[in-house]
């Protein structure tokens, strides 16, 4: 599909394309690489939430860690990462829980989604560091106070509110 778009984040494609019912329609595709949720639990059972500034939305979320997979990186060890660089800490039990599309309505972004815990303070040389561009505060709440915050508007990210259904 040809690009109108091309992006540090994702890509624009706009193409004319035959559907199953044989009529045409002009489509609009955003390009996204596929991305790992966490759900970060500790041995009490409370789960790390991160609070970061949105510029799309111009606000500050409370949201679970999450981030993109780099070239050559597996989802498994993404995951491991995005727990280290967003939390401070290393999570030594990783469990894949599923994969869902974020947006199937105009996006090709795939969320796969962890619960990862027995979570460890990071060796003293680890090479992961906190990502410079993202603003991250961690918080630690029970599921029901995560869930309760969904219920309160105060989580307005759907994967988040999403993911909380799944442990
Ligand atoms: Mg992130």
């Amino acid at each position: 599909m040809p690009i109108v778009f091309s992006g540090r984040a994702f890509r624009v494609e706009v193409a004319t394309r035959h559907y199953p019912d044989g009529r045409e329609h002009e489509v609009e595709v955003v390009r996204h690489p596929a991305v790992v949720v966490l759900i970060p639990v500790e041995a009490d059972g409370r789960v790390v939430l991160v609070k970061q500034y949105r510029a799309a939305i111009e606000r500050d979320t409370w949201e679970l860690p999450a981030g993109g997979i780099e070239p050559g990186e597996d989802a498994d060890s993404a995951a491991r990462r995005e727990c280290e660089e967003e939390t401070g800490r290393v999570p030594h039990t990783v469990e894949r829980l599923g994969e869902w599309y974020s947006t199937p309505g105009f996006c090709d972004e795939l969320m796969i989604f962890y619960r990862v815990s027995d979570l460890r303070e990071p060796p003293a040389d680890s090479p992961h560091q906190p990502d410079q561009d993202e603003l991250i505060e961690p918080r630690l709440v029970s599921l029901d106070d995560a869930r309760a915050m969904v219920r309160r508007g105060e989580i307005v990210d759907l994967k988040t509110a999403f993911a909380l259904t799944l442990v």
